[in-house]
């Protein structure tokens, strides 16, 4: 079989709603429509302060007009979430998309360089930020020419800000200005609401269009192979970013879908984790390799044990591969429990595939699912000739589906390499599917590294290695490690009569240290003759890596 079908029904998604519409004007979707009394919640597993999906539609309303009468707001704006997990975030999310906006999230972790990139890619207009990255947020904001007047705080207060608070208040001034609604002949596969960052197959960080339609179509795909036990409301603990595409979706959007509750860690510690877990009962936990690594080897898990054995009943794990080992180490930890996979990525909003809840189990783990519903796949082989594979030959793997994403936002070379013009998303990871149709992941050729989980793209850093005045060349790879999944090892031509030493190494490891946020750093360095190059120039990384990998350095 050349083209693989998901198993699953068809799903019927809506296409003439925003998400804001779906997701609270809906008589068929939004539990604020059809339970006004029983409705769900965001809240803060610290402090445990609480927005009900009821205020949450209140005061976005009031922050939306605020936006748009107050301070010239007008449809397709970019407003760029710069901030760590707070209740306040999805509050910005929900008024920008109401008024026909365009969501932008940026790591808080991400330094003025980063961010003024970031802010110039999304080409934001507007920018809600916390009082701890607003150094930061101010003078990106400045580098790019946004005035300071559109910049307002999430939480707390700094002098000639005004806050979200103040944003409500104004808002209630005016009437309500109504929702943006999908223009005639237009579906909402069109209209683009959220722009993530991916480096993609290749190259520098790039902003992903979400329609609404990826949004709520990867709800409705998340539902129907949701597992819940008779009874059991659902919850979810969101302990890794709101920014990320596994955020976007299922803490912020999903949450409301199943009309349950999305509690949010504001920063991730083990016993904060594991308090929450236990607090709020929840019963699937959706996580990334290196938390599970610290769930099965952290001593600090066995204190907690016997509470978390009688809680917990699933575990997800998804962004990033995880090893065998941790998997059997959990199941060994957790014998009661259930375990699945989600494979994605932000060009996919999230899941290509995962378990169905006839695979919610050990034996099928290591695999990374089925396609999850009104999706296909197929497999081409590595030479680039396009032949499509069939079961268990391995080649890249291809997605077609209503979550995949519209493009890159302004950067039409590297939108029609990803998305060919039969719809297929060209994901950049090599697997196959195998005779029940579930997909097996086992290597990356695009250039992506992910360290916990994280995108960092190696064009970044070897801008950055290059800047120095020691470098002639380099490239960066990434080379396993243990914990973080993958971290980037440099590799360094020096320029003519510098000799390679230690002294010179570890200057390059802090220069990249003291410019890229710390997940992003060079972990090593080796210095080399040359770096494989074309005939054109470019950097054959492929060369390099396979090289490395017969030296048994990479996988
Ligand atoms: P992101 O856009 O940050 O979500 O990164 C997407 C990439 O993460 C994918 O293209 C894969 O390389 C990797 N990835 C995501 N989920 C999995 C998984 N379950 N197993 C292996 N790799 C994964």
């Amino acid at each position: 079989m050349a083209l693989w079908k998901s198993e699953h029904p068809d799903l019927d998604i809506p296409t003439n709603v925003t998400t804001w519409q779906w997701a609270f004007e809906s008589r068929e979707h939004s539990p604020v429509i059809y339970a006004p009394k029983d409705h769900g919640h965001y809240e803060n597993a610290v402090s445990k302060e609480r927005l009900s999906y009821a205020e949450v539609k209140e005061k976005a309303t009031s922050i939306g007009t605020a936006l748009v009468r107050e301070h010239g707001f007008e449809v397709g704006d970019t407003v760029s979430l710069f901030a760590s997990n707070t209740i306040w975030y999805p509050l910005a999310l929900w008024a920008t998309v109401r008024v026909g906006g365009r969501i932008n999230g940026a790591s808080p972790a991400y330094n003025t360089n980063e961010m003024s990139y970031a802010l110039k890619v999304a080409k934001t207009k507007f920018l809600f930020t916390l009082p701890g990255s607003l150094d930061v947020a101010t003078a990106a904001a400045q580098n790019v020419g946004i005035p300071k007047s559109n910049i307002f705080l999430l939480e707390g207060h700094a002098p000639g800000l005004l806050t979200i608070h103040d944003l409500i208040a104004l808002g209630t001034q005016h009437p309500p200005v109504p929702s943006y609604t999908i223009p005639p002949n237009t579906t909402n596969k069109q209209i683009c609401g959220y722009l993530n960052f991916s480096s993609g197959t290749t190259g520098l960080p790039k902003a992903v269009m979400l329609s609404h339609h990826n949004i709520i179509a990867q709800c409705h795909q998340l539902r129907q192979i949701q597992l819940l036990e008779p009874g059991e409301p659902y919850s979810i603990l969101a302990v890794t970013p709101l920014f990320h595409i596994t955020g976007l979706v299922r803490y912020i959007h999903y949450p409301i879908f199943m009309n349950g509750s999305s509690i949010l860690l504001p920063s991730f510690t083990m016993p904060s984790m594991l308090d929450a877990i236990l607090t709020y009962k929840i019963r699937e936990l959706i996580l990334v390799p290196p938390i599970l690594i610290r769930i099965v080897r952290d001593p600090i898990v066995d204190t907690y044990l016997p509470a978390l054995r009688r809680v917990v009943k699933r575990w997800s794990s998804g962004s990033a591969p995880t090893s065998p080992e941790i998997i059997h180490l959990l199941h060994a930890k957790f014998p009661d429990t259930g375990f699945r996979q989600g494979y994605g990525a932000t060009e996919s909003t999230a899941c290509i595939s995962a378990h169905p809840p006839d695979c919610y189990d050990y034996r099928h783990a290591h695999t990374a699912g089925k396609l999850v519903a009104n999706t296909e796949g197929k497999v081409v082989d590595l030479e680039g000739t396009g032949r499509v594979l069939g079961v268990g030959e391995t080649g890249e793997i291809l997605a077609r589906g209503p979550q995949i994403a519209m493009g890159y936002l302004g950067n039409e070379g590297a939108t029609r390499e990803t998305f060919d013009e039969d719809g297929f998303f060209h994901t950049g990871d090599v697997g196959h599917f195998d005779s029940q149709g579930l997909i097996h992941i086992s290597d990356r050729i695009k250039e992506m590294i992910k360290v916990r989980g994280q995108q960092v793209a190696p064009a970044e850093l070897e801008d950055v290695l290059l800047s120095h005045p020691l470098v002639e060349d380099c490239a960066v790879l990434g080379i396993p490690d243990d914990y973080s999944g993958e971290v980037p090892k440099g590799f360094v031509v020096l320029k003519e009569g510098v000799k390679p030493s230690r002294p010179v190494g570890l200057e390059l490891l802090g220069f990249v240290e003291g410019r890229k946020v710390r997940y992003k750093r060079v972990r090593e360095v080796e210095f080399v003759g040359s770096v494989p190059k074309s005939p054109t120039g470019k950097l054959l990384r492929r060369v390099l890596k396979e090289r490395e990998r017969d030296a048994g350095r990479v996988r």
